[in-house]
């Protein structure tokens, strides 16, 4: 049995170039392992390389140099695409533009009859990854209709039609209002715990990414941070010199000692922070 859903060794990307000038390097050695199951964030500001990296994951783009295997198959080898474009789906930022049909059922369906899938099989997904989602009861909804969030959520019931694996979000909640971030979190990491897909997530939102199993932070193409949460925002400064965020109360918790008070900084959520200010009584 493989462990590692994803390998990236030395990854390196330069997008093609033209006469004027040399293409970017994107990504310049990026190495990599994800386990299957986990959930990964990657933070990193505008440029960074996390889109670049994310598209390597199912093979949209391929490798300058180095390796990306996807359930130890190499992507650079067209005989393995097929399959892992099955095993790897993608959500992206702007949900308008990953719905392409004018009823949700059907929008959830166009996955697996694209993969050849018998029309009973079809069925019989598409209820099951609405309901997965929580918008069974949507199904003849027109998608225009709803919500950012709910429209995230049926692009997310589409790929899970064609029961991936892995899924990679693109800043799935950058167009969202709070609520609509909300819902779409809690859907994927529920896909993440109760059905075991491993889940990639690029976000600039911290409340997010302190919810991951692991963070990897990036800057200039390359990997310059990895840890769990706590350990990633313990580092505000560093995180505050690369021009990235906390969680606001980390934040706070790290200014209050800053200003002689005794608490510690490994606080990533209210209750937590509500807990250490009651000590200090
Ligand atoms: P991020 O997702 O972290 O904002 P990207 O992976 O989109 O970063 O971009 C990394 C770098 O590659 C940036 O400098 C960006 O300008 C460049 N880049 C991204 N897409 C292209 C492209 N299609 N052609 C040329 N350069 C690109
Ligand atoms: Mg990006």
């Amino acid at each position: 049995m493989l462990n590692n859903m994803v390998e990236c060794k030395d990854l390196i990307y330069q997008y093609p170039g033209n006469e004027e000038e040399q293409g970017k390097i994107a990504i310049n050695g990026v190495s990599l392992n994800v386990k299957k199951g986990e959930f990964l964030v990657v933070l990193g500001r505008n440029g960074s390389g996390k889109s670049t990296l994310a598209k390597h994951i199912n093979a949209l783009l391929l490798p300058s140099g180095g390796k990306v295997y996807v359930n130890g198959l190499d992507t650079a080898d067209t005989k393995n695409l097929w399959e892992i474009r099955n095993k790897a789906g993608m959500v992206f930022q702007n949900p308008d533009n990953q719905i392409v049909a004018t009823i949700v059922e059907e929008d959830v369906a166009f996955g697996p009859e694209n993969l050849g899938i018998e029309p009973e099989e079809i069925r019989k997904r598409v209820d099951e990854s609405l309901k997965r989602v929580g918008m069974y009861d949507y199904r003849k909804h027109a998608p225009h209709l709803l919500s950012g969030g709910q429209k995230q959520r049926i692009a997310i019931a589409g790929i899970l039609a064609m029961r991936p694996e892995c899924i990679v979000f693109d800043e799935p909640t950058a167009m969202l209002d709070p609520s609509g971030r909300k819902e779409v979190l809690k859907t994927i990491k529920d896909i993440n715990k109760t059905y075991g897909i491993t889940i990639i997530l690029i976000t600039h939102f911290m409340d997010e990414a302190a919810e991951a199993d692991r963070i990897i932070v990036m800057d200039q193409g390359n990997i310059i941070m990895e840890g769990c949460p706590r350990e990633i925002f313990s580092q505000v400064p560093v995180m505050k010199k690369i021009g990235l965020d906390v969680p606001q109360v980390t934040e706070l918790a790290f200014e209050l000692q800053r200003n002689g008070i005794d608490m510690t900084t490994n606080i990533l959520t209210i209750d937590e922070m509500v807990e250490a200010l009651c000590q200090l009584k």
